[in-house]
This record gives structure tokens, C-alpha cells and sequence, in this order.
């Protein structure tokens, strides 16, 4: 099953709106008539007032760490020299689609968000960055036909779990590889071309033009997710099945797991890969990236992977693993060998291979190593290692004792464990 559904109440304004009323029933993209009929591309607001609108609202980023979004707009405006906005729909992690699907489907909204930004920010120029390429037809379709107020070119880039991070979109829409850059300077200080830049994930620039649109709403609007909602496919399993959901902040992971046919699940992957882990207790975690942090995980990007029995979180946590190393920029000398160190350690415990030291050496990792690389992927993969042994201490024993029941059954339909479909 994929499914598209929303939690927020009647009549507060949402990103999905449009699809679930039935317009898109063909299951199209937004066109520039349907979005001015629904209020779109408004008379532009004194920007300092829509500043403070954000501020109050308490608007934060949606690409991963949940940063301030008014803060970030302020500093851009604040830097000298003309900015550049760019709206940044690469999502990087695995399991996540709603950037795609927002891209997709109302690049509209997209692009009038952005249209604000660049007001607050004083911005002359914008960039669209995606490497998806029905997002790109959609959005090279919307600039067509969009009451241009704000040159904006679109730069795509191949697919990789880095490609997405602040600097490596920087360097790549400058005519360098989508690698990540040493920090500082930060894009808002210079940026794209030395200009001070904005670069905002494209559904913090959507909740921009709803707070705009709908200011009787704007906490409403400010205050709900898309989230991606998925488990491992297996043949002959309902466990596969996909969602791309928005709920308001707040609502128990336990409530999004029954909607979605996940409701037998053992344990959660958050944050795509970045969160971690969690197993007892999963059920009554709120949405909410301080909460989440406080219980040791990370919102992150939305997109959330429940484990079902047939799945082992000590598998799981070893194929992550491998998956990040596989996807290590190898620019910095401790992401290369750190997360080789971790992958390669979960994927002994996995494989029955450990000896007695491996688990204190992962814990050991686990604390020393986030925050060494110059972007998150060390940090995912530290985490992911730390949550196994904080939640599934006995797995990880179980596995060095015996073979493991659940290694043991089907595998995940061909072999991918975190694809899930664009709705
Ligand atoms: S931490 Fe790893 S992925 Fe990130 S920039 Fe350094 S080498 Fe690349």
C-alpha cells in the first residue's frame, strides 16, 4: 500500500491539501491557475512583518535539524552584499520522499515560498537543487508559467546521501562537486558565488508561502510535518507498506504506525538514517525534534521505518551502517575510517562474527565520534551503533551467541530495505 493522508484538524492549511480534495485526482502536478485560485502568489508582504509572522509561528527548517527558520532568513538579510535563495530538494536520506513529492506536485508553493524568502532576504537570484527528474519537469513547467518576479535556475545533481548537506549544494551549484565544504564561512556569510545564501529546504519554503497565505493559520501551518512512513517489504508480509503522511508536531509515533498497517512493529528507525534506533518505549514518542533528542534520537528529515518482528534490528543496524561508509564523501580522515570501523563491527556482530570487546569498542565509537566529520553522516552512523546497544543490548548478545531466528527468514523484497515509492 502508499498512501498520501493528513492529521491536521478541518480547515487548518496544509500542504496536502489540494491532492486530498480531490483536484488531483489524476494525480498531476499543481499548475499556476489552480495555485492563484487558491490564493497563491499573493501581493508581497512588508518583509519585516512576514519575518516576525515566521518568528512567532516558530516556523522550523525541514531539512533535517530543525533549526530556527527566522533566524536563518535574518542572518542572510543581515550579511552583506545581495543574497541568493536556494531551495534545496535533494533529500539525501533513504526512506524519505516528501521534498520529491512537494517538488512534484505543487512546485508552485515551492517557488512562491522561495518568491518570500528572497523578499525578506533582499535576494536578487534563486537556484532550485534536485536530482530528481519528474521534480525537475515539474518545476521547469511551473517557472514557465509563473508571474516571474525572481530569476531562478534550476542545477541538478546526481543522487548520494551528502548531496543535500548546505556547502555541498554551494560548491556543486558553483560548478563543484556536491561534496561538503569545510565550516566556516557558512553559506549565509558567502555562499553561492561568495553572495550570502539562504539555503532552505523546500518544505520550509512551502510552510513560508502558507504562513504568508493563510496568516490567521500560521501557527497551524508552522506546527505540522510531512513525514514518510514505511517498513521493509517481504513477500508475503503487509509490512512493506508506505505512507507519506502530515501530522501536526506532537503526535505519538504509536498513532502513525496503526494508520499505516505498521501497528505490530517492534521498533522505529528515525530521521531516515540519521536518528537511530529505538525500540521499548517507541510507541509514546511524540513528533517533536526536542523530544526526540532528549530520548537520544533525531526527528530529522520525517521519515520514519518501523521494524517488525521478521526484521532484526542488529541486521538493520549493520546494513545502515554499511550503507553511510558506502556513502562517506572520504574527504575527512576520521568519516572514512570511522564509519569503516562501525560498519565493519556491526557487520561482524550481524554476521556471529564478533569477539567480546566489539560491543564497549561500538559504545566507545559512538560517543567519540559525532561531530568529528564536516557534515552529519558520521554522526548517523555513530548513532545508529549507539542506539542498537542502548535498546537492544540483548540482540546484540543473542547475536554473538547463536544464529539469529529473524537473519534467518526472507529477506527484504530485492534486497532494498529503505526504497519507498513516491506517492
Ligand atoms: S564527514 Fe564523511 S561524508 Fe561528511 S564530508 Fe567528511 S568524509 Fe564526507
Amino acid at each position: 500500500m502508499t498512501g498520501v493522508f493528513s492529521l491536521l484538524p478541518e480547515g487548518r492549511p496544509g500542504l496536502l491539501d489540494p491532492l486530498l480534495s480531490g483536484a488531483w485526482l489524476s494525480g498531476g502536478s499543481e499548475d499556476v491557475p489552480r495555485y492563484l485560485a487558491a490564493g497563491g502568489y499573493a501581493a508581497l508582504p512588508a518583509p519585516d512583518r512576514l519575518l516576525e509572522r515566521i518568528a512567532a509561528a516558530g516556523l522550523r527548517g525541514r531539512g533535517g535539524a530543525g533549526f530556527p527558520a527566522a533566524v536563518k532568513l535574518r542572518a542572510v538579510r543581515d550579511a552583506p552584499g545581495r543574497a541568493v535563495v536556494v531551495a534545496n530538494g535533494e533529500e539525501g536520506e533513504p526512506g524519505s520522499v516528501k521534498d520529491r513529492w512537494l517538488l512534484r506536485h505543487r512546485p508552485h508553493l515551492v517557488l512562491d515560498g522561495m518568491r518570500l524568502a528572497a523578499a525578506i532576504t533582499r535576494a536578487d537570484r534563486g537556484c532550485v537543487y534536485l536530482s530528481d527528474a519528474p521534480a525537475e519537469r515539474a518545476v521547469r513547467r511551473a517557472l514557465a508559467e509563473r508571474p516571474a518576479e525572481l530569476p531562478v535556475d534550476v542545477v541538478r545533481v546526481r543522487h548520494t546521501y551528502v548531496a543535500g548537506e548546505e556547502t555541498a549544494v554551494v560548491r556543486r551549484i558553483d560548478g563543484g562537486p556536491a561534496l561538503p565544504g569545510a565550516k566556516p564561512p557558512r553559506p549565509f556569510e558567502s555562499g553561492v558565488g561568495g553572495a550570502p545564501t539562504l539555503v532552505a529546504n523546500v518544505e520550509t519554503l512551502a510552510r513560508i508561502a502558507l504562513v504568508h497565505t493563510r496568516p490567521e493559520a500560521a501557527d497551524a501551518a508552522a506546527g505540522a510535518h510531512l513525514v514518510t512512513l514505511s517498513g521493509t517489504a517481504r513477500a508475503g508480509t503487509a509490512a512493506g507498506s508506505s505512507a507519506l503522511a502530515e501530522v501536526p508536531v506532537g503526535t505519538r509515533l504509536k498513532v502513525l504506525a496503526d494508520l499505516t498497517g505498521h501497528g505490530g512493529a517492534e521498533s522505529v528507525l528515525l530521521g531516515g538514517l540519521f536518528g537511530g534506533l529505538h525500540g521499548r518505549g517507541w510507541p509514546d514518542l511524540p513528533l517533536d525534534h526536542d523530544r526526540l533528542r532528549e530520548a537520544g534520537g533525531a526527528l530529522g528529515c520525517g521519515a520514519l521505518h518501523f521494524l517488525h518482528p521478521e526484521d532484526c534490528p542488529v541486521a538493520v543496524a549493520a546494513e545502515a551502517a554499511a550503507y553511510l561508509a558506502a556513502q562517506s564523501a572520504r574527504q575527512c580522515g576520521v568519516c572514512v575510517s570511522g564509519t569503516g570501523a562501525l560498519a565493519g563491527a556491526l557487520g561482524a556482530v550481524a554476521g556471529g562474527r564478533a569477539d567480546a570487546d566489539t560491543p564497549d569498542r561500538l559504545h566507545r565509537w559512538s560517543q567519540r565520534l559525532p561531530g568529528r566529520g564536516a557534515c552529519g553522516l558520521l554522526d548517523a552512523a555513530a548513532r545508529i551503533a549507539g542506539t542498537l546497544l542502548a535498546h537492544f543490548p540483548e540482540r546484540v548478545d543473542g547475536h554473538r551467541a547463536a544464529a539469529c531466528p529473524a537473519c534467518a527468514g526472507p529477506a527484504p523484497e530485492d534486497g532494498r530495505r529503505f526504497t519507498v515509492p513516491v506517492p
